[in-house]
């Protein structure tokens, strides 16, 4: 029998091994990585400077304890780059395997805007250890940081760049921060309390140009106006990865797409993770990984089961002023009435139906209090 095949050895990927090994002690399992395999929190990438954490001690453990640990074999440094689905092989670049099922949890790849200006290959994105290490060591002898992306992360990193003694500018073509998933008097109550610890904001404003004297980077914005860093990060918004997938004739549309078995358009292919699609849903976050993650180990173990998702509240981190989302299901857009109750404590924005049925939330400062008591409210996000 040839082993169960996992490709990613990010939350998804090591989640989906320790699920399957749950319930599944014997069945061979291999996970083949690009990176080295370290087991980390990703979502601690945003707020390790305030918690005093460096990429060492950000990694939980490393491959070989992995491998142990899951009793996995784990092929690290190792990039897939082709399925054969007809003969249940792949070729990596160190050689070929055979697969019984293929799991893809390939994660998303930031995505990179082509900014003019020879400044423009320096700017950095952090979406894994081996870049949170270069931030660090390029963080060491700077002071001021430009973050392109006013988005949930460009937000948190700013936020613990400024905590940590860094002069911060956050620049973006949106209204008011977190546009995308906050309504705007939420956003403007994170703004205001990141501007009151100095942050400086660029709004409604696109950058033309990222230039380098070789030793600081000018961003010359739409408009003329421009600023000077030491650094410049982007954190505008990441792309499922699903470039394998499409070249395996697997459906991708945003994500790759899967039914709720997490099972690809091509049999014994499977996916999840942030790379992933289910009912036009991309959700690259922690807790639909979790619930993904147990579906898929219990279909693998030979009892099919569709994953379903409940409310999954979403934690912004940015203690100064702290976030809860949890925006409703997008198929409620038509239907759904906000009413805002924003003061000096902070915002709770709720979202009803015309049944006066609560469909989502946001809470914001002190009102996060609230989480627990609206989350029991809501419907599932998806039965
Ligand atoms: C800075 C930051 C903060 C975040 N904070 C939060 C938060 O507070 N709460 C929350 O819910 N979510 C948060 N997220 C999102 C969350 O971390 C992700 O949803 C999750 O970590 C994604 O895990 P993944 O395993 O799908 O992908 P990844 O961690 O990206 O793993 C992908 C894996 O696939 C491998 N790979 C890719 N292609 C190949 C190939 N061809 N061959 C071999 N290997 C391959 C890679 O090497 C990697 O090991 C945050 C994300 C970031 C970037």
């Amino acid at each position: 029998m040839h082993p169960i095949i996992i490709i990613g050895s990010g939350l998804a990927g090591y989640t989906l091994a320790r699920e399957f090994r749950k319930l599944d002690k014997e069945t061979a399992v291999t996970l083949i990585t690009a990176d080295d395999g370290t087991s980390y929190s990703k979502p601690m990438l945003s707020n390790a400077l305030s918690n005093q954490k460096n990429a060492a001690s950000l990694a939980m453990a490393n491959a070989e304890k992995m491998a142990n640990d899951l009793r996995l074999k784990i092929l690290t440094n190792t990039s897939v780059i082709k399925i054969n689905p007809e003969i249940n092989t792949i070729k990596t670049d160190q050689g070929n395997l055979e697969y019984s099922q293929l799991v893809f949890a390939t994660g998303a790849r930031p995505i990179k805007i082509p900014f003019a200006g020879n400044g423009a290959r320096d700017i950095l994105s952090i979406n894994n250890l081996d870049d949170y290490r270069i931030f660090r060591e390029k963080l060491a002898n700077i002071k001021r940081v430009a973050i392109l992306g006013p988005g949930l992360i460009g937000c948190e990193f700013a936020n613990d760049l400024i905590g940590s003694g860094y002069e911060v500018s956050v620049i973006g073509p949106d209204k008011f921060p977190l546009q995308q998933m906050l309504p705007m008097e939420a956003g403007r109550a994170l703004q205001n309390a990141l501007t009151k610890l100095g942050v400086d904001w660029h709004l409604e404003t696109l950058t033309n140009d990222i230039s380098s004297d070789g030793s600081a980077y000018t961003l010359t914005f739409e408009g003329g106006k421009s600023i000077t860093v030491d650094l410049v990060l982007s954190a505008v918004g990441l792309k499922p990865d699903t470039k394998l997938a499409a070249a395996t004739d697997i459906t991708v549309n945003r994500g790759i797409v899967v039914n709720r078995y997490l099972q690809t358009s091509v049999q014994n292919i499977f996916a999840l993770g942030d790379c992933m699609e289910v009912e036009e849903l991309v959700l690259p976050f922690v807790m639909p990984i979790m619930f993904c993650a147990r579906a898929l180990a219990s279909t693998l173990a030979g009892t099919q089961v569709q994953v379903s998702f409940p409310a999954m509240p979403v934690v912004v981190k940015t203690p100064s002023h702290p976030i809860i989302s949890c925006p409703p299901h997008p198929r409620h857009e038509d239907q759904w009435q906000l009413t805002i109750d924003a003061d000096k404590k902070g915002v709770k924005a709720c979202y009803y139906d015309k049944q006066k049925l609560l469909l989502g939330f946001t809470l914001t400062g002190d009102k996060i209090s609230e989480k627990q008591s609206l989350t029991k409210l809501l419907p599932s996000y998806l039965d």
